[in-house]
C-alpha cells in the first residue's frame, strides 16, 4: 500500500500525486517540496536547531519540553462531503494528547455524516488516534518526524529569504 512521502501515513483512498511520490493531501505535498529545498541546508545548523527546539519550551503552551511531533487525526462530513486529515503538531506531550483528544471528540461527532467516506473514514481516523495515544515519542531523542518538520521550517525560512533577496534586488532603483 502506498504511504505518504512526507508524513508516512498510509494512503487508503485518494491522495496527491507528485511524479513518483504520493502525499495525503496538498499540505503534505507542500511540506514534501520544502524538505527537498532542505537538502541545501548545512547539517550542523539543522542539528543545532533540532536540539534547541527539542530541549526548549513548548511552542504552544510555553511549558517545559521535551518538544516533539504529536500527530492527531480528524475527519468531518458536511452534507455529503467528507474531509480527513493528519495533523502533526510540534509541542510537548501534554499539548499533543490534548489535540488527539480534541480531534477524537471532533471526529466522533462530525465524521459520520457523509456517504460513503464519512462511514468509512471515521473508524479509521478514530483508530489512528487510539494508536497515537499509545505512541509517545522518546523524551531523550528527537524523533525522525521532528527532524523532518524542523528541517522544513528552516527550508521555508531559506526560501522566504531567497525570495526576499530577489525582491529587494529587483526593487532597487537603477538596477534595471
Ligand atoms: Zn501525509
Ligand atoms: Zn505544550
Amino acid at each position: 500500500m502506498a504511504s505518504c512521502a512526507y508524513c508516512n501515513t498510509r494512503i487508503l483512498f485518494g491522495g496527491k500525486r507528485d511524479g513518483e511520490r504520493r502525499y495525503c493531501n496538498e499540505k503534505c505535498q507542500h511540506q514534501g517540496r520544502l524538505s527537498e529545498a532542505a537538502s541545501q541546508l548545512s547539517p550542523a545548523d539543522v542539528k543545532a536547531y533540532i536540539f534547541r527546539v527539542h530541549k526548549g519550551n513548548c511552542p504552544r503552551c510555553d511549558g517545559p519540553g521535551p518538544v516533539d511531533v504529536h500527530t492527531s487525526y480528524r475527519v468531518y462530513s458536511v452534507v455529503m462531503m467528507t474531509s480527513w486529515s493528519s495533523r502533526p503538531l510540534v509541542a510537548c506531550a501534554r499539548c499533543g494528547t490534548k489535540q488527539k483528544l480534541g480531534d477524537t471528540v471532533f471526529s466522533l461527532f462530525l465524521g459520520w455524516w457523509g456517504l460513503p467516506w464519512g462511514i468509512l473514514m471515521t473508524p479509521v481516523q478514530l483508530t489512528r488516534n487510539l494508536i497515537a495515544f499509545g505512541k509517545t515519542p522518546d523524551p531523550e531523542t528527537p524523533s525522525p518526524a521532528l527532524e523532518q518538520v524542523l528541517r522544513s521550517h528552516l527550508a521555508a525560512q531559506l526560501i522566504a529569504n531567497q525570495q526576499q533577496a530577489a525582491l529587494s534586488q529587483s526593487a532597487q532603483p537603477g538596477s534595471r
